[in-house]
């Protein structure tokens, strides 16, 4: 009987033993990778966020026709929904407007996001938000597939830096995955919805972007859609093939959203007192209405 019992103990003090061992690793673990921490609270907190929108009816528009549009002042038209991707390439005759920001070629649409997001990491944080790197030509993109591994590089225009719409950014000591391994880098991945950015290649979303967890690059597309974006944990894959529906107003706070198919007009809600059209490369057109208060 006795015998029995110290069996029974020993089994049950290697087993805490053990346990106790497990708990103080993992802590242990948590304690010194502040990138894993900051990972698994933000799938947590992905979990208890969302931003919803109201389907509307479009109330009273207007149609214009594309030609029309452009020749409004309170119209932009742009390419900042394009969504560029192994299935959504960019076709050939595709031109975006790049620009010169301090030296480095980018769209002109992420010229002010960009450096909106780097002013407020270095008023918080005191460092630099530097670009490793930025636009690419369809030449540039060809050579960097030629000499790297197939699966690494993303194909000629299946790039989003084709569009000069994405920057690769570090700071000083944090480059690549080790950016998140700072507080700036967590920053500019929980906030850069707030400058109309997302982080493109989000963490546990490889099967539908087709890429990993990629904390380095942000993608402009402009309010509120990154907003709706990110506090619904959706990639832009999801965003605009999913969550938009086709020729539909959504109502978000002062905005109304909608994905139009693309037969020559296209419909805006009077009232509006600025719009962004971008087309979405899968043969629609995105508008983006802000409404006059
Ligand atoms: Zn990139």
């Amino acid at each position: 009987m006795n015998m029995k019992i110290s069996v029974k103990k020993r089994i049950a003090i290697v087993v805490l033993s053990l346990l106790t061992a497990l708990i103080v690793l993992t802590a242990l673990f948590f304690a010194i990778r502040s990138d894993y921490r900051f990972l698994i609270g933000e799938k947590l907190a992905g979990l208890f966020r969302s931003a919803k929108t109201e389907p509307v009816t479009a109330g009273e528009c207007r149609e214009y026709t594309l030609d029309e549009l452009a020749g409004l002042d309170f119209v932009k038209m742009d390419d900042s929904l394009y969504l560029i991707n192994r299935e959504y390439v960019l076709s050939d005759s595709y031109e975006p407007t790049i620009v010169s920001y301090k030296d480095v070629l980018m769209s002109e649409s992420i010229v002010d996001a960009y450096a909106s997001l780097a002013q407020a990491v270095y008023d918080r944080y005191g460092t630099r938000l530097y670009i490793r790197s930025s636009y690419r030509t369809a030449e540039e993109q060809a050579e960097i597939v030629d000499t790297t591994a197939s699966d690494v590089a993303a194909a000629v225009g299946a790039s989003e830096h084709q569009s000069g719409l994405a920057l690769d950014v570090y700071v000083k000591g944090y480059a690549g995955s080790a950016f998140i391994q700072c507080e700036a880098g967590r920053f500019v991945n929980r906030e850069c919805w707030q400058y109309g950015l997302i982080i493109r290649y989000p963490h546990g979303k490889t099967s539908v972007t087709g890429i990993t967890y990629e904390p380095w690059h942000i993608r402009y597309v402009g309010k509120p859609h990154a907003e709706l974006i990110y506090l619904n944990s959706l990639t832009l894959e999801e965003y605009i093939t999913e969550f938009l529906p086709v020729d539909q107003f959504l109502a978000y706070g002062e905005y109304r959203i909608s994905r139009q198919s693309d037969d020559g007009a296209l419909q805006i809600p009077e009232g509006a007192d600025e719009v962004v059209i971008s087309p979405d490369n899968t043969g629609y057109y995105i508008v983006t209405a802000h409404m006059a208060s």
